[in-house]
């Protein structure tokens, strides 16, 4: 996907600040942060979505969801909480056409409307 920017920021063609990377999945600061932290975390395979179900095929969701976890005690909100978000499509307002879980933390959030 060469016109998308995550995979861009994955492959190191846009710069981004990085705070984890393997070789599955990246993570990165939200440019315009809603909280102290607010890092993206994407699978570097290019998914539209969770709602993506084929390409689910080639990502492991386990090993996505822990590495969100060690995102966290990387950025140090493991102990006090962090919150976990993904928007799908036009009514999640989903922004950017791969996907990535927003990671928020660093205070209390307060709750969901
Ligand atoms: P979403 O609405 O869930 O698609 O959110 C997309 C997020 O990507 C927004 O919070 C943007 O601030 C963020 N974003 C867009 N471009 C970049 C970029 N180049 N580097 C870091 N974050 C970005």
């Amino acid at each position: 996907m060469d016109e998308c920017i995550f995979c861009r920021i994955a492959d190191g063609r846009i710069p981004a600040g990085k705070v984890l990377e393997n070789d599955q999945f990246v993570a990165f600061r939200d440019v315009n942060p809603k909280a102290p932290q607010h890092i993206l975390v994407i699978p570097r395979e290019h998914l539209v979505s969770i709602d993506d179900l084929s390409a689910w095929q080639h990502c492991e969701g386990h090993a996505f969801l822990q590495f969100i976890a060690e995102v966290a005690r990387e950025v140090g909100v493991a102990e006090t909480g962090y919150r976990v978000i993904t928007n799908i499509g036009h009514d999640g307002a989903q922004e950017v056409q791969h996907m990535h879980f927003h990671l928020l933390g660093g205070e209390y959030l307060g709750d969901l409307r």
